[in-house]
């Protein structure tokens, strides 16, 4: 019997192994297997991806596998399927796509220990390699196989090695802990007691409600180590270590029956509960009751006996979200991210395998779990920019999940108030079907917009009269407002601070970049370059090379009010995940009257206090200079004013420079579809997806020297692809070093899927592998292009 082996090398082939009488486990697709690699036969995990019964070439020359360990597969075969379509089309290698998804800790090296048994020594009839490994063992504890390896030096290592394993004299240690279960530490109370400190008063107060809490969730909630620490110090409770199943939270159920679904709830509930296959846009605003929805659909496919798994962007999955999804499945859920540690990434995987869990809750990471019998997945934000992977192999989860659905024939549901424009365009096609919620089930009304155009308005800095006077009004009602402003990038736009002017490719309608090493604009989709304009071609005022940053808005509203308590929450301020949960809850408590802040900000918490949301710069909210600047001004203008007024009714102010963009007018005006609409129109007239799939090709040189090189090799590929794709010229990064390297880019458009990948096959024949002087990464349907 042999195998196919994908091992974790970004090469494209796949390896042949023997597989001996004696390993573990049966061999099995999907299954891990550990395997000699490379002229030092240095151990390696890699995955059975195929089994055979015969091959082609000399049996001899066919090395053997070292060990298959589990009696379980980590991937089933439909996964494995999938991850050969990832590989083709978002171009990396089996095997990296593979270990991508598994997590690390099911990775096996040459660092596992044996032990000698010396009672059973005496049992067995040695060959000569056997003997010398036992002589090094004799006497000494466990050993890592590498150590004993590079001490000994003989050629048949491993199969000696394996024979004493299989003859009992030998034990290794086991490859996965047995008990992979993590632990976590609780605080169980004690004895109530009076502590000094506002913190510590409140965390025994806590403690007494709760009786028993995790210090992660007490962490989450605000407290600190110190606190914490002091109140166990004190007596008044214990910590203790305890195994987590699945959930560890109380549980306050809720009792279904008393939430009826209205008529359109009810609709889309039975077109994704009666579908077999398909993919399907659960579309409606805010407040339309798309989650109690997709909760019951979810609910009713795991009383079917499936599983069920949600995708949530990175940002979203928080404790809130996880109360929600907890009250309708109680302790039933896994989590699944990448931020989890590799002990709980393995558990939850297992958890997958063995089906112990029905409902997985996870980021893009998660798309992978080998969930059987998956009935259902749902990604929800669908639009979420973080859905997809920013290094190889670069999937887009969305993607991958609607692939997973037709593959594994189960229905999947996409869900947003705002789909992308991608989605949008599928279902005008057909390819989706669209179950709209158009009554809302909330009580609170969407939130008032006003649009305050800063060309006319009587303002300081950046601030109108308008905002001023709303934001003056809310803090004096007790109540907290958001001023938000754009993450800033760190390539530099031209903008023009009094008329709002973006100098904009003529040709391609995207913001120039501005080059500080060559003083030139320069167009990213096509490379063209303009002489930079230092005044403003409207207005005469000197333009400006950066926007505004939150700190700086954070300043002048504390010059303008000093009596206000200003916090500010972006990358920075919640770099630390435990100062961010205290500022947010902080927010929640009514600390703070006004909140400058980024996305961060607006995504995945409810601050009640929170009815007044401004937008500084709606016209800079596109951020990126590519050809979805007008998708993520409306996107970002929607989601921040829905901020407003989650409890009661609150209001927007939207400024900008140019209200009549259709970004800000319908996004102001509610009016989505005539967005998408126009937006579709604009895509089409100028060519670009998703009416053809983007290619964004990097390359990285080590010495300026190379470009030339470069440059040709460039020209020929361009020449071959030119007559299905448009090609964009080599543009250097606005930051042309970066960790040593010198980066180019070009971004490519092929007309459709089949194009683009016979373009990769020959952008990967005109840079092989061996072209090491320079180093390439192509990110197929890419969210930046820069
Ligand atoms: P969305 O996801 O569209 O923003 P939610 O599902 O969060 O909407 O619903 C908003 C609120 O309305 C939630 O508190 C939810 O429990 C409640 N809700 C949703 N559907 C119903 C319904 N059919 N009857 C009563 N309340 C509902
Ligand atoms: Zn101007
Ligand atoms: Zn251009």
């Amino acid at each position: 019997m042999f195998v196919e082996v994908a091992l974790d090398l970004p090469l494209e082939k796949t390896f042949v192994y023997k597989v001996g009488d004696y390993v573990s486990h049966e061999p099995e697709v999907g299954k891990r297997v550990i395997v000699p690699f490379g002229s030092n036969d240095f151990l390696r995990t890699g995955i059975i991806v195929d089994l055979k019964e015969k091959v082609e070439f000399p049996e001899e020359k066919v090395k053997e596998v070292f060990d298959i360990p589990d009696d379980f597969a980590v991937f089933m075969e439909n996964t494995i399927a999938l991850a050969k379509w990832i590989a083709d089309y978002y171009c990396a290698s089996l095997g990296e796509v593979l270990f991508f998804f598994l997590p690390s800790g099911f990775e096996i090296t040459e660092s596992f220990r044996v032990s000698l048994i010396e009672e059973n020594v005496s049992k067995i009839k040695l060959s000569p390699s056997e003997r010398k490994i036992i002589e090094a063992l004799q006497g000494r504890g466990a050993c890592k196989v590498s150590v004993l390896k590079r001490r000994l030096k003989i050629s048949n290592f491993y199969q000696s090695l394996k024979n004493l394993i299989n003859k009992g004299v030998v034990v290794r240690e086991e490859f996965i802990e047995k008990d992979s279960i993590p632990k976590k530490r609780f605080l169980i109370l004690k004895e109530s007691k009076a502590l000094r400190g506002a913190k510590s008063k409140e965390l025994v107060e806590f403690l007494e409600r709760r009786g028993k809490v995790s210090v992660d969730e007490l962490k989450e909630r605000g407290f600190s180590l110190a606190v914490i620490n002091r109140v166990v110090k004190e007596g008044v409770a214990d910590v203790v270590e305890e195994k987590v199943t699945v959930g560890n939270r109380p549980q306050e159920l809720k009792d279904l029956r008393e939430i009826e679904l209205t008529p359109s709830q009810k609709k889309a509930f039975e077109a994704v509960t009666s579908a077999e296959s398909g993919t399907f846009l659960l579309y409606g605003v805010t407040g339309s009751g798309k989650m109690e929805v997709y909760l019951k659909i979810a609910k009713e496919f795991v009383d079917r006996g499936k599983s069920v798994l949600i995708l949530v962007p990175e940002l979203l999955l928080t404790p809130e979200l996880r109360a929600r999804v907890e009250s309708y499945f109680g302790n039933r859920i896994g989590i699944f991210h990448g931020k989890l540690t590799q002990r709980e990434k393995v558990s939850a995987w297992l958890k997958a395998v063995r089906g112990e869990v029905k409902i997985f809750i996870g980021t893009r990471a998660a798309v992978m779990l080998p969930l059987k019998d998956l009935g259902l997945i749902v990604v929800d934000e669908e639009q979420d920019d973080s859905y997809k992977e920013q290094q190889k192999p670069y999937f887009h989860a969305r993607e991958v999940a609607i692939k997973r659905g037709k593959r594994e024939k189960f229905p999947v549901l996409l869900v947003s108030a705002t789909p992308s424009v991608d989605t949008y365009y599928r279902v005008q096609k057909g390819e989706i079907e669209k179950l709209e919620l158009k009554e809302r089930v909330s009580t609170v009304p969407l939130p008032f917009i006003k649009v305050v155009n800063l060309q006319d308005s009587k303002r300081t800095n950046i601030f109108s009269k308008e905002l001023l006077t709303a934001l003056e009004n809310t803090v004096k009602k007790g109540e907290q407002a958001l001023l938000f402003i754009n993450r800033r990038g760190f390539f530099a736009q031209s903008f023009c601070p009094s008329c709002g002017f973006i100098a904009e490719c003529e040709d391609c309608a995207v913001p120039l970049v501005y080059h500080r090493s060559e003083k030139k604009l320069i167009c990213h989709i096509c490379g063209k370059r303009y002489k930079p304009v230092y005044r403003c071609p409207k207005c005469s005022t000197r333009l400006e090379f950066k926007g505004y940053g939150t700190e700086r808005v954070e300043e002048e509203i504390k010059i303008l009010f000093p009596e206000f308590k200003v916090v500010r929450l972006d990358q920075d301020t919640v770099k630390n995940p435990s100062v961010g949960a205290r500022l947010i809850k902080e927010i929640k408590e009514g600390k703070y009257d006004v909140i400058v802040g980024t996305q961060i900000a607006t995504k995945g918490h409810n601050f009640p206090k929170l009815t007044l949301v401004g937008i500084l710069i709606a016209d800079l909210l596109g951020g990126a200079p590519d050809y979805r600047g007008a998708e993520r001004i409306f996107q970002s203008i929607v989601h921040t004013t829905g901020r407003a007024g989650r409890f009661k009714p609150g209001a927007a102010i939207v400024q900008c420079f140019n209200p009549d963009l259709p970004a800000i007018k319908f996004a102001v005006e509610y009016r989505f579809e005539d967005f998408y609409r126009e937006e579709l129109e604009t895509r089409s007239i100028l060519n670009y997806p998703p009416f053809n799939k983007g290619v964004l090709v990097e390359f990285q040189l080590d010495k300026l020297s190379g470009f030339k090189k470069l440059e040709e090799k460039f020209r020929l590929l361009k020449g071959e692809l030119s007559k299905y794709f448009s090609v964009g010229e080599l543009i250097p990064a606005p930051i042309p070093k970066v960790s040593g390297r010198y980066r180019f880019t070009s971004f490519m458009r092929a007309l459709n899927e089949e194009v683009l990948l016979s373009g990769i096959m020959w952008i990967k024949k005109t840079f092989p592998d061996t072209f090491r002087s320079f180093r390439y990464k192509i990110d197929v349907e890419p969210v930046r292009i820069i």
